[in-house]
């Protein structure tokens, strides 16, 4: 079990635990330093200062993972230390979950002229207070009876080369990259794997570097000893702190690991820590008061 965990999901996007009920459990598994990192939203934040405050030895970073596009493939971005009060940062997020909400109607009236309607209100309800996407409307298709399971509801109608697929508004790793930057955050790639199956991640490292990223993720979930090795020596090799987080979302399956379970070690998150306080970011953590 590691001190740390810098990747955590909440109610607020595709997790199972409310905030409050994501810090307790990083508290009682031995966590004391915490990332909340929802998908493309901030709004659990307030929730979880509340709760954290009720713990004199835990340290909240308020934080956010954005998802951005490159050719062939989706990178997912880590902000951590963000000034999640910047009101245009705020309606940057805003008008991409308005892009997010009007994409997924959109296929739900092409699953309507395709013959397989789903009611709008139960794709609403399936997505509760999280960010409204695919996921959702799979369910509604397999309440509808129209598929047999949300595997299905994306292999025959919602996947990207699917009859009722609409694409999202895209943005570059450069640019979001940009917009973390922009709040004081500090950038951190997630969860390599995907990347470095698809061939390109050392060029993708060198043209992200130069965006300004400062982390990578390398003790991330179920990587194994000798995945954790190559990433760590990518991240050394391109000058990244190798950081890491178990991305709990609280659904089970057999790679989900429990916040803090991870073998996250404290060097790389001292230097992240560090670099915060350089950067006067510090603060915006709840930074515990040492006993
Ligand atoms: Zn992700
Ligand atoms: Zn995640």
């Amino acid at each position: 079990m590691s001190l740390a965990d810098l990747h955590c999901h909440s109610t607020f996007s595709d997790g199972r635990l409310t905030p409050t009920e994501l810090v307790d459990l990083a508290y009682r598994n031995g966590v004391r330093i915490f990332a909340l990192t929802d998908h493309d939203i901030v709004d659990g934040l307030p929730e979880a200062f509340e709760t954290a405050a009720r713990y004199d030895d835990f340290t909240l970073i308020p934080g956010i993972e954005m998802s951005t596009d490159v050719p062939g493939n989706e990178v997912h971005i880590l902000g951590h230390f963000i000034d999640w009060h910047d009101d245009a940062f705020l309606g940057r997020l805003r008008r991409l979950q308005e892009s997010r909400v009007g994409r997924a109607r959109l296929m739900v009236e092409r699953l309507v002229e395709l013959g397989k309607p789903v009611a709008w209100e139960r794709v609403q309800s399936f997505a509760g207070d999280g960010a409204v996407g695919r996921p959702h409307i799979a369910l509604a298709l397999v309440e509808a009876g129209h598929v047999s399971s949300v595997n299905e509801a994306f292999n025959l109608y919602l996947s990207r080369t699917g009859p009722a697929y609409v694409q999202r508004d895209r943005l570059t790793p450069e640019e979001v990259i940009g917009l973390l930057l922009g709040v004081g955050g500090i950038a951190t790639l997630a969860h390599p794997r995907e990347l470095l199956a698809a061939g390109n991640l050392e060029s993708l490292l060198e043209q992200l570097k130069g965006a300004g990223l400062t982390g990578m993720e390398v003790y991330y979930q179920d990587y194994l000893p000798d995945e954790i090795e190559t990433f760590r020596g990518m991240a050394e090799r391109h000058g990244f702190i190798p950081l890491g987080g178990s991305d709990y979302h609280g659904l089970g399956g057999p790679q989900q690991r429990e916040p803090g379970n991870i073998p996250l070690p404290m060097e790389p998150v001292e230097q992240l820590l560090e670099l915060a306080r350089e950067r006067g970011a510090l603060e915006r953590a709840r930074v515990a008061h040492a006993r």
